[in-house]
């Protein structure tokens, strides 16, 4: 109770300064979504970023530096998911850990014949821990929007699918027809990317989605943020599954 009273006393603290000239100026550069929002979702997507840089431990791995730049465009892609709803600044993520680079990571051990396995460490270019921090590569957060990827709106996606306890690619729903609505398409469209991905063929979603649910439910909000009007066009029935659930329509921007 203290703590929560302490918090929205801080966050009171925060939004009483103005938002940095310097910031806008990364978002209008920086940041192409920014310049096509209405002016009352960039004032909104302003206010969430001053927020979440001002409550997040933002820390430099291998060296690196942690800047302005780092702070506002990686908050601008995670608070952009939210800017369709009344939210907590993902007060799931305490912290954001950045490397330069991708960074290897052991793989998780697998069992065999009863021992465990340990293949090979891998590289990552982001990840996000369930009840622990969203981590990054800055190399990779500068190429948000290329082939329709974006690693910020990934990782930040599988945080909403957490916030329920499960990571299974259902983040929480409104209930009823929404959830009826939501288990049809989802489950179809993740059907079709296995098929394509089995195939080998080559499609608008990345085939890494065709994993499981989690990493389904991650490539898709990375298309339909990134590549909005051609999945409104390809993937109707998706595109309007994730506009009801962000409750925004990126395609008309
Ligand atoms: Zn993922």
């Amino acid at each position: 109770m203290v703590f929560a009273l302490f918090r929205r006393w801080r966050l009171r603290r925060i939004l009483a300064q103005p938002f940095p000239d310097a910031w806008r100026d990364i978002l209008s550069q920086r940041f192409e979504h920014y310049e096509r929002l209405a002016p009352d979702d960039r004032k909104r997507l302003e206010r969430d970023v001053q927020i979440f840089i001002a409550d997040k431990n933002w820390e430099g791995c291998a060296g690196f530096e942690i800047t302005d730049e780092v702070k506002v465009i990686i908050a601008a892609n995670a608070c952009l998911l939210l800017l369709g709803h009344d939210h907590d600044g993902f007060a799931n993520v305490r912290s954001v850990l950045v490397y330069p680079r991708p960074f290897r990571v052991p793989e998780f051990p697998s069992m065999e014949d009863g021992l465990y396995i340990v293949d090979e460490d891998v590289d990552l270019v982001g990840e996000a821990h369930e009840r622990g921090p969203v981590i990054l590569s800055w190399n990779e957060v500068q190429r948000a929007g290329h082939g329709g990827r974006n690693v910020v709106l990934h990782e930040f996606a599988h945080k909403l699918d957490m916030a329920d306890g499960f990571v299974d690619g259902t983040p929480p729903l409104a209930g009823g027809s929404q959830v009826r609505q939501w288990a049809a398409v989802m489950t179809d469209e993740f059907n079709m990317l296995r098929d394509s991905a089995r195939r080998g063929r080559a499609t608008l979603l990345d085939d890494y989605g065709a994993q499981d649910e989690a990493e389904f439910f991650a490539v898709a909000t990375e298309c339909f943020f990134e590549r909005s009007q051609a999945m409104q066009r390809r993937h109707a029935a998706l595109y309007d599954v994730l506009k009801a659930y962000f409750n925004q329509d990126p395609a008309s921007r």
